[in-house]
């Protein structure tokens, strides 16, 4: 490749820190452009400094993306063909007469490989989610609805200083808990019912993801306690066994193994966990399907769970920095069983 054209935002980010939400990157080996709108004109420069030239267009960012290309034309550009849509990879044939080439996730590789500034926000967004809990959980009471929990939460969090929230808050109770990706409710939270709260804070414009689960009401029952010593352990295991180097599924296996030596391993029917940085879902993937190795300075999410449709579910989620020779949690790993009564 001559030039690389960077599409996907969080990449541009990465490379510039631009945060805007249109541009187009093309780096070349001495040099790159980012060419934005309008919007942009003043923002633009003061983030990108000296990263990039920028150009502002008012009318499209491709003609001009094109006549970038014009003024120095490459023999092989490449392209985040994982990001861009095909309408616009047949704009980038249509503006580059030498050759377009996938150029595969090469930004992404460098971004799972956290420097310490990363890993500091990363830290800093974990602290924050976990105060802002602290600071709700004696509010959280049966009768109250899921949206109101999660309005509590997502108030907290943005007063506390999370830049925006990373997904939309989970709040799931009772047979909902049973729902890994549940979308929060008018459901009113009965007593002596499992709550499911999956969220995160964003710091710098890095994520953080924690999920905890409590019972609400009353004092847990003798399968809800179980079910959530099984999931404990098995995060437990998996971070203090968790390593660099190790492959995806090794590490997926870590927990995973826990669950079905009790025989609940077809309760948990999802990866282990994923890549956390500026985009809440990223690489590394930590998947039984997975034979990549975990990447040295990577920061994952470590994140177990078993669901039963009708009854419900436990998930505990924490984060962790996997540096060469050490695994160190970056948040608190609070996941006692919190009776909230
Ligand atoms: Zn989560
Ligand atoms: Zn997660």
């Amino acid at each position: 490749m001559d030039a690389l054209l960077v599409s996907h935002l969080p990449n541009i980010r990465y490379l510039t820190g631009f945060t805007g939400s249109a541009a187009l990157l093309l780096v070349r080996r001495d040099a790159a452009v980012l060419v934005s709108d309008f919007r942009y004109a003043a923002q633009a420069p003061a983030e990108v400094g000296p990263s990039a030239t920028v150009e502002i267009d008012q009318r499209s960012l491709w003609d001009r993306l094109g006549q970038v290309l014009a003024k120095e034309p490459t023999a092989s550009l490449g392209i985040e063909s994982h990001s861009l849509t095909v309408r616009d990879a047949e704009r980038v044939s249509g503006l580059s007469p030498g050759r377009v080439v996938p150029a595969g996730e090469l930004v992404e590789r460098h971004r799972a490989m956290k420097s310490p500034e990363e890993v500091a926000a990363i830290t800093a967004a974990a602290e924050l989610a976990q105060e802002a809990l602290r600071e709700v959980l004696p509010g959280v009471r049966a009768g109250k609805t899921e949206l109101e929990v999660g309005a509590m939460l997502e108030a907290t969090l943005r007063r506390r200083g999370s830049q925006w929230h990373p997904f939309p808050t989970i709040v799931a109770s009772g047979p909902r808990s049973a729902l890994p990706h549940a979308r929060t409710s008018e459901r009113v939270i009965g007593r002596g019912e499992l709550l499911l709260i999956d969220f995160g804070a964003q710091v710098d414009g890095y994520c953080a993801d924690l999920t905890r689960t409590f019972v609400v009401g009353a004092a847990a029952d003798e399968r809800q306690r179980m079910l959530h010593e099984v999931v404990q352990s098995a995060q437990r295991r998996a971070i203090e066994h968790l390593q660099a180097g190790m492959l995806a599924r090794e590490g997926d296996a870590l927990a995973r193994d826990v669950i079905a030596a009790r025989g609940l391993g077809d309760a948990f029917g999802h990866s282990l966990g994923h890549g956390l940085g500026l985009e809440v879902h990223e690489a590394p993937r930590l998947a039984a399907t997975s034979d990549q190795p975990l990447p040295a300075h990577a920061v994952v999410t470590v994140e177990p769970g078993v669901y039963f449709p009708g009854w419900g579910g436990v998930r505990l989620e924490d984060d962790v920095y996997l540096a060469p020779g050490e695994t160190r949690r970056l948040s608190d790993g609070r996941t006692e069983l919190l009776e909230l009564v």
